[in-house]
């Protein structure tokens, strides 16, 4: 019997399987999903398209502006799933950051941004203070607005695997990457999917497990970074806020959290509290959703809405003794040769630079691949053309 034989086989169709199936359009592609596409870290995300404000303070500058042009493409190939909002900073006495700071904040982010439509801020005058869906006035020194953009993750996710398919991906799920052994130029990986074990041999092996990325590394007998696993809770209430996103302080820590518009109600994210057991057990915990509440009534005294649900995800950080808001937030692509790489491991990373970090993924693996015709420019698929199943 013959074994299938693939160029790319992708373990794991988050958003970073999917962007890398559809970067390598042209190739023999085959990516495995344990469960289904975007389950993962995909669809637990704040769901922002945005180039990450809060990163400027870290010095992140490289980052933000990479992620502000994948905003704009999104923006343009993805408009039924991709839009621009309006994003509120209210600073009080109290604030961590005084208003100079956060238009100093807001002027680089417009620079970075191409200064064009859409990355222009202004400051509300008092007159609209009372506009805000309750928004509490009193210690209010300023109110900003700018420009960010929201999604749905795990129906982007599923786009552009869809596009990928499109371009010929062959794409299983459920089925369990189970191991790898490098051959010299090739793996011969194992998967187990409507209960029998696969194999199939591929050129290259791209680990895109998200939280789960270690143990896939051990799993193809591979090095591994040294990594933290964050976690970050969401709460979806019943009634909406306003349409816009508030980026608030939490009145207990300063730590940022976003009051977002949501399927006509609200969500409220995140927290970041580190996680050191199995990915697959990630829950919320009471003391988060707690956290949350807080927040949200600190500063919409009068909100009536309901909790109806929470979620968790995992954050894939370096690991470092600082705090994991100032850590970097930036993809790290781990290879077995750095020359002529057959395994590339996806660390980290966000939704907004998936494109980006797929076509560094496909630049990388030039010299393990062979030639294709003609490279398909993943800034030019309309991803609203692909059917989402
Ligand atoms: C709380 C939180 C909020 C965030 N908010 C934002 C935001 O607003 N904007 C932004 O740009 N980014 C955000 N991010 C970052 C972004 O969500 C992630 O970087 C991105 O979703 C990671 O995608 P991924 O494909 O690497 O991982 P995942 O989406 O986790 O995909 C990995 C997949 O691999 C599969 N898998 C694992 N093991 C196996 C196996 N053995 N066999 C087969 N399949 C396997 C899993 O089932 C999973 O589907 C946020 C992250 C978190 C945690």
């Amino acid at each position: 019997m013959t074994e299938d034989r693939y160029d790319i086989a992708v373990v794991g169709a988050g958003i970073h399987g999917a962007g890398v199936a559809q970067a390598a359009a042209g190739y023999r592609t085959l990516v495995i999903e344990k469960s289904a596409p975007g389950a993962g870290t995909s669809s637990r995300s704040s769901k922002l398209i945005h180039g990450g404000l809060r990163y400027l303070e870290s010095g992140q500058l490289r980052l933000v502006r990479e992620s502000l042009r994948e905003r704009e493409i999104l923006l343009r190939i993805a408009p039924g799933l991709v839009r621009r909002v309006p994003f509120l900073i209210p600073v009080y006495q109290d604030s961590a950051r005084p208003p100079w700071k956060i238009r100093l904040g807001l002027s680089v982010y417009a620079v970075l941004g191409g200064g064009q439509r859409g990355t222009r801020f202004r400051s509300l005058g008092r007159n609209a203070w009372n506009t805000l869906g309750g928004l509490r006035t009193d210690g209010l020194r300023a109110v900003f607005e700018y420009w960010d953009a929201q999604t749905d993750d795990a129906a982007l996710t599923r786009a552009v695997l869809s596009s990928a398919r499109d371009y010929g991906t062959e794409v299983i799920y459920p089925a369990l990457f189970e191991d790898a052994v490098c051959e010299g130029d090739a793996y011969r990986i194992r998967y187990r999917a409507q209960g029998q074990v696969r194999t199939c041999v591929t050129t290259v092996l791209i680990n895109a497990g998200g939280p789960w990325v270690n143990e896939i590394q051990e799993r193809a007998q591979a090095p591994s970074l040294a990594i933290d696993l964050v976690q970050g809770t969401h709460i979806h209430l019943d009634r909406p806020v306003t349409d816009r996103v508030f980026y608030v302080e939490s009145p207990r820590d300063r730590r940022p959290v976003f009051v977002m518009p949501w399927r006509g109600a609200t969500l409220v994210g995140t927290t970041e509290t580190v996680f050191r057991s199995d990915p697959e057990s990630v829950l919320p915990l009471p003391q988060e959703i707690e956290y949350l509440e807080e927040t949200l009534r600190h500063y919409f005294p009068r909100y009536p809405g309901k909790r109806m649900e929470a979620m968790a995800g995992l954050r894939v950080l370096p690991k470092q003794a600082a705090s994991p808001q100032s850590r970097s937030r930036e993809t790290v692509l781990l290879c077995d040769d750095p020359a002529r790489p057959h395994l590339v491991a996806i660390y980290g990373g966000k939704l907004t630079a998936y494109r980006a970090t797929a076509a560094k993924v496909l630049r990388i693996l030039g010299p393990s691949l062979p030639p294709v015709a003609k490279r398909v420019r993943t800034d030019n698929i309309d991803l609203s053309a692909s059917a989402i199943d």
